[in-house]
């Protein structure tokens, strides 16, 4: 006996079986699926959950696209691709300043028309220089001014604003 009707349900092999109308199976997958207590166990522990005593047609590929799309596992789970290659150094820079990191110290208060400090560390030698600057400071800006940014002062830095740690 496939089907069989009791209290007006219809069921399917002794299942309950899902219309699609609504989010009715949406709210079964998510039930089985997203709680606390479900844990987000994956394609086949769903399934076989909901198929405990839901059925649909198509009902394995339904929980699979649901799967595929929760936000949380595509944020959290480990990825099962191939690893990415082994991390490379990178090159020893030859000489000081051949390489340096700049970073930003933005939004202090106004000084002599100046807000923030632009900071230059070499990376072999650590020795860092303090350029004053405005937060505002662009490329574009010098283009459209015509004068030079205040940042360029690091090619003539003053000995107030320079230290080598
Ligand atoms: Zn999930």
């Amino acid at each position: 006996m496939e089907w069989s009707k009791c209290n007006s349900l219809l069921y399917y092999h002794g299942c309950i079986y899902v219309p699609d109308t609504s989010d009715l199976r949406c709210r079964i997958v998510s039930l089985c699926y997203n709680t606390k207590v479900a844990g987000h166990p994956g394609h086949f522990k769903t399934l076989e959950l909901i198929s405990q005593s839901y059925w649909w047609p198509n009902m394995s590929w339904y929980v699979g696209l649901y799967i595929s799309h929760c936000h949380l596992c595509l944020c959290t789970k480990i990825q099962r691709c191939l690893l990415s290659g082994e991390l490379q150094p990178l090159p020893i820079p030859e000489e000081c300043w051949d390489v340096i990191s700049i970073d930003f110290i933005l939004e202090l208060l106004e000084s002599g028309g100046y807000d923030s400090i632009m900071v230059a560390i070499d990376s072999i030698g650590k020795c860092s220089h303090f350029v004053k600057t405005v937060t505002t400071v662009s490329v574009s800006h010098r283009r459209q001014s015509g004068k030079p940014l205040p940042s360029e002062r690091l090619e003539t830095p003053q000995p107030s604003t320079e230290s080598c740690v």
